[in-house]
């Protein structure tokens, strides 16, 4: 049950000029549920909407009786989320992105970061969001569910390792790789990776910014893990994560 609370509405947004809705982005507040939602209606940042943890002190503090929904901005209106971003060729996300911000305390100490795990009612409730968005949106692809590290990768982790990706791909939402076709590209890769140049490529074509340099290599494959290997988001590149992205590609770009 989706219960939508516009009480709190964003002072921060704009107009969208008749683009349309192609993406949705996730993201991790890093801060409790009172300060984010301060933040995300007084300052010169907003996100649509805001999912609290039905965990977190200051959520509970607030005592609602469920687990709901903030909408700070109406989703014909531009939030203030993504910032400098890229997907598809495309720059400047939040012209056509919904962005959803997760109450998740996770903490970035010079570097070394810690990604507690998200609540489980707070997933589902993200779930029933999306499906509520999808459903709205025919023209929201699978492959156009997606992380701020995705569309900002060198600059932004959130939401996250933790952010159980598979687990909304079997819920219907976003997309996922077919196991057997990763299998087979895997055994292919083992004997030998693919030529960089066809992996950057193949980051492209699924939707990735171009890497300007080793470090946006890195930091690339760094946010493709963390979406799609969640276990070891290390940033090299290996023959697990190169079949992961073929698989993703044979999967929703038709190649
Ligand atoms: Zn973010």
């Amino acid at each position: 049950m989706l219960v939508i609370d516009t009480s709190f509405p964003a002072t921060g947004f704009n107009e969208r000029y008749g683009e349309p809705v192609r993406q949705v982005i996730l993201h991790y507040t890093a801060l409790p549920f009172a300060s984010s939602l301060r933040i995300l209606t007084q300052d010169g940042v907003s996100a649509h909407y805001l999912v609290p943890d039905p965990e977190e002190p200051s959520y509970r503090a607030a005592s609602y009786d469920e687990l709901r929904v903030f909408r700070l901005v109406d989703e014909s209106r531009r939030a203030w989320h993504a910032g400098v971003s890229h997907w598809e060729g495309r720059d400047n996300l939040n012209s056509r992105s919904i962005g959803i911000e997760l109450v998740n305390l996770a903490r970035d100490d010079a570097g070394v970061f810690t990604f507690p795990a998200y609540a489980e009612e707070q997933i589902e409730v993200l779930i029933a969001l999306l499906r509520d968005i999808v459903g709205r949106y025919p023209q929201i692809e699978p492959a156009g569910i997606l992380g701020h590290s995705d569309v900002a990768f060198g600059r932004k982790s959130d939401p996250g390792p933790s952010m159980p990706w598979r687990h909304l791909h079997e819920a219907g939402i976003g997309a996922w790789f077919d196991e057997a076709t990763r299998a087979m590209y895997q055994r292919r890769f083992c004997v030998e990776l693919p030529p960089e140049v066809e992996v950057e490529r193949a980051f492209q074509r699924y939707g990735y910014a171009p890497a300007k340099n080793r470090q946006g290599f890195e930091q690339r494959t760094r946010a493709f893990q963390m979406h799609f290997r969640p276990r070891d988001y290390c940033g090299f590149l290996d023959a697990e994560t190169c079949a992961i992205l073929y698989a993703l590609n044979e999967k929703y770009r038709g190649l």
